[in-house]
């Protein structure tokens, strides 16, 4: 059963009638242009074939009853005291989003809710994400409101931001509600114009989760937010999207060993995803793959965000006949990497990296073909 139908199931047995709504909210995987969101800067994110779904119906009160599935708990709460911190830890981000549509001056009615999906938690493809925006788009539906998909996404980063205390940007919120099916997103992260970049047809993404549970991500980011910003500064520009290498040089000994390098991540990595863009439109794919390689070696080196066991996923994914390349995606510290692999070695890539790599480091990874999805939406049932 698809968690689509699990959820349905869920909402029958649980409240006994069928839901009015469902709505739904992509997970996406990072192709390239990885922790410069931050920096005004570019990425290239798919929504990907996995999503957060809620069924829903609205009651007479105030009070929202939300069954998890993947938590296998419920809770019960008012929309009026949405901050109790006494609330079971996965009901914050349903929380937030409903703080956030509250604060907009959306009068949410209180409703009976089922929350679950197929998105891996916690592994760098962005259910926290899928979860701010499917909420936006019930309490959306549910008071028949309409706005733009990028007001829904920019919501769920102030969600993120403001209700979570988790300084995130913009592309994880902006590609679940804008993805478009076959397709990279080509965000501007400063102007948050996004372009649809076709995958070409004879490619997949692949994603590869380590199943190394990230560790020190929260601190670790905030830090490298802190030094993006301090290096911004000391080269004289609003944001790192602002500098380049020339600057860069010239300030090499004012900015120290690791902001340089910091500094200097965030600035190639911007190019390379120009790059990816120009190749993927010429069906210079082989370019692509080199750029996806290389962004790996900035994010390790550079950026220090990678951790052993991306490296040695990454590596043997790059070494495989038929992959164009391969990179740790999302924050870092564990979670999944992504490669761009030729649709005919596709199988034995995923039969020759998936022992490899259990061989190298005892854990079981989980690999995937991905299909590049639509973004968020709700289905009147
Ligand atoms: P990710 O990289 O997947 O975004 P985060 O740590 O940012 O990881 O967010 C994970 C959190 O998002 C979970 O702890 C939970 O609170 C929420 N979440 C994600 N998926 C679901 C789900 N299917 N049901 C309920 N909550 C979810
Ligand atoms: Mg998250």
């Amino acid at each position: 059963m698809d968690a689509r139908e699990v959820i349905l199931n869920t909402f029958r047995k649980h409240f006994g009638t069928d839901p009015a709504l469902l709505a739904r909210a992509p997970g996406r995987v990072n192709l390239i242009g990885e922790h410069t969101d931050y920096n005004d800067g570019f990425v290239l994110p798919a929504a990907i074939n996995r999503a957060v779904y809620v069924a829903a119906s609205p009651r007479d009160d105030d009070m929202v009853e939300l069954v998890s599935v993947d938590f296998d708990d419920q809770s019960t709460f008012s929309l009026d005291v949405l901050d109790d911190p006494d609330l079971p830890g996965w009901t914050r981000y349903p929380r937030g989003a409903l703080w956030w549509l509250g604060k907009k001056g959306y009068a949410v009615p209180g409703f009976n809710g089922v929350i679950g999906g197929d998105i891996p938690l916690a592994s760098g493809l962005s259910s926290s994400a899928a979860v701010e925006v499917v909420m936006i788009e019930l309490g959306l539906a549910l008071v028949e409101a309409e706005i733009p998909q990028v007001d829904k996404a920019l919501g769920g980063v102030e969600v993120e931001n403001k209700f979570i205390g988790m300084p995130c940007g913009v592309m994880d919120q902006m590609a679940s509600a804008m993805g478009v099916e076959q397709h990279v997103l080509l965000i501007d992260c400063r102007s948050l114009d996004a372009r649809p970049i076709p995958v070409p047809d004879d490619a997949s993404i692949v994603i590869m989760n380590t199943m190394k549970k990230r560790g020190l991500v929260d601190s670790e980011y905030a830090r490298r937010r802190e030094q993006c910003e301090a290096a911004a500064g000391k080269l004289g520009v609003k944001a790192l999207r602002d500098a380049n290498t020339m600057m860069l040089d010239a300030a090499k000994d004012d900015l120290g060993d690791v902001l340089y390098r910091r500094a200097r991540h965030v600035i190639t990595e911007n190019l390379r995803v120009q790059a990816t863009v120009m190749a993927l439109k010429a069906g210079g794919l082989k370019t692509v793959g080199q750029a996806l390689h290389n962004s790996h070696i900035s994010l390790r080196d550079d950026y220090e965000v990678s951790c052993a066991e991306l490296d040695v996923i990454s590596e043997l994914a790059n070494a495989q006949p038929g992959c164009y390349g391969a990179r740790m995606t999302g924050g870092g510290f564990g979670g999944c990497a992504v490669a761009l692999v030729k649709d005919d070695a596709v199988e034995a890539f995923i039969a020759a990296v998936a022992p490899a790599y259990e061989e190298k480091t005892g854990l079981k990874p989980e690999l995937y073909v991905c299909q590049a999805a639509a973004g968020s939406s709700v289905e009147q049932l």
